[in-house]
């Protein structure tokens, strides 16, 4: 065999084997059968990988179920719980936050840092001790997936110059953990993060293409379009909250006008809100009180202010979904069913397909399990071995 097939040979075996394992992961196939189906392998390829994978411990066999006219269930396989876990980090504008997950991208164990003031030496102090803490219980761990606020270059691993990060900026992040960790590292923007968390496990799985919106002190994006995470070819990601809704607007800290996130963002709307009526509370307790009129009013102007960036994002990628993440999953239903509205009525390609609006499967913790989805999703294309 020359060097070149082998080669090609290995690549298609360790393809293969990550795609069995995210088949079963996801539970889009769970048997040997569906297996062979949905790969297109062979029977005795996918009872090879198969056997392979329940000797090394990273799946199971569950226990037969008998149908009730006479024949057998074919055997379904799980994820072991002794298989191999993943660690995520998410660095966030005031918190870093850390989790050790399963293959399927249920959260183990956490832990968490609130800050007030960081500067980079301690952002790098804080995020090994969060990595260790979650660590600790001496799993078997496949690398770290990193989740990090933009702007950031995901070719090379860096935090660029994220705005009221403490005047943090060029962090080669995903260096500077290789450098402590045996582990691979493989890091992306928080959006694109939530974005590949909800297409691999959460409301985006059987959709090809959509938009995830975070919205919280800030406002950020991450596109799925044709199966994939977008990844600009420089490295950079989309920023949904930097698209002007009003052409002669506030000025922002961007250089822009009328920036999405000056009017949208969930801190915008809280600080009108306390003005307005003099109550300090949360952007979660706000929509708790919708029924009040200016809490009503705020959350109505917030879907309009937001549905005019999307329909324009709408407009440029076609989506059949938006999945809302961050503090958007606190909005009351019928405000998601008015941007949802908003959208369709004006959007300009208006065939059967209704753009839907969704909240995020993960909650909250979207771009948190998308931390540890980076990794993921180089676990399943083949590309660590494991
Ligand atoms: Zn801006």
């Amino acid at each position: 065999m020359g060097k070149k097939s082998g080669e090609n040979l290995r690549k298609s075996s360790a393809h293969n084997r990550g795609l069995v394992l995210q088949l079963v992961a996801t539970g889009e196939a769970v048997t040997r059968i569906e297996l062979a189906r949905r790969t297109g392998l062979t029977k005795m390829t996918i009872s090879n990988i198969v056997s392979e994978f329940l000797e090394r411990g990273l799946l199971e066999e569950c226990e037969e179920e008998l149908t009730q006219n006479c024949g057998r269930n074919p055997i379904r396989l799980e994820i072991s719980p002794h298989a191999p876990k993943i660690v995520g980090l998410l660095i966030f504008r005031e918190r870093l936050e850390a989790v050790l997950c399963d293959l399927r991208l249920q959260i183990l164990r956490r832990a968490r840092w609130d800050f007030t003031e960081l500067d980079r030496e301690e952002l790098l102090k804080r995020s090994c001790g969060l990595i260790d803490q979650v660590a600790e219980g001496g799993e078997r761990i496949l690398g770290i997936g990193v989740a990090s606020i933009g702007p950031v270059n995901i070719k090379k691993g860096m935090i660029l110059n994220p705005p009221r990060f403490f005047g943090i900026t060029d962090v080669p992040i995903v260096e500077e953990l290789k450098k402590r960790y045996e582990w691979p590292v493989y890091m992306d923007h928080d959006s694109n993060s939530g974005a590949l968390a909800e297409k691999l496990f959460g409301v985006g799985k059987r959709v090809q293409d959509f938009l995830f919106l975070e919205v919280t002190n800030g406002i950020g994006s991450g596109i799925v379009s044709n199966g994939e995470v977008v990844h600009n070819s420089r490295g950079y990601a989309p920023e949904i909250g930097h698209i002007s809704i009003h052409g002669n607007g506030e000025p922002c800290s961007c250089g822009n006008r009328g920036c999405l996130e000056l009017y949208a963002g969930a801190n915008v709307v809280r600080d009108r809100l306390r003005l307005e009526l003099g109550i300090d509370a949360d952007f979660e307790s706000l929509c708790g009180m919708w029924q009040r009129k200016e809490v009503d009013a705020a959350l109505r102007q917030m879907a309009e202010d937001l549905s005019v960036a999307l329909v324009s994002a709408v407009n440029l990628l076609q989506p059949e979904l938006i999945v809302l993440g961050y503090e958007a999953i606190f909005l009351p239903q019928r405000y998601v069913d008015y941007l949802e509205e908003l959208v369709n009525r004006r959007k300009f390609i208006r065939d059967a397909q209704r753009t839907v609006v969704k909240k995020a499967h993960f909650g909250t913790d979207a771009q948190l399990v998308g931390a540890a989805a980076n990794l993921l999703s180089q676990v399943f294309s083949g590309k660590i071995l494991f």
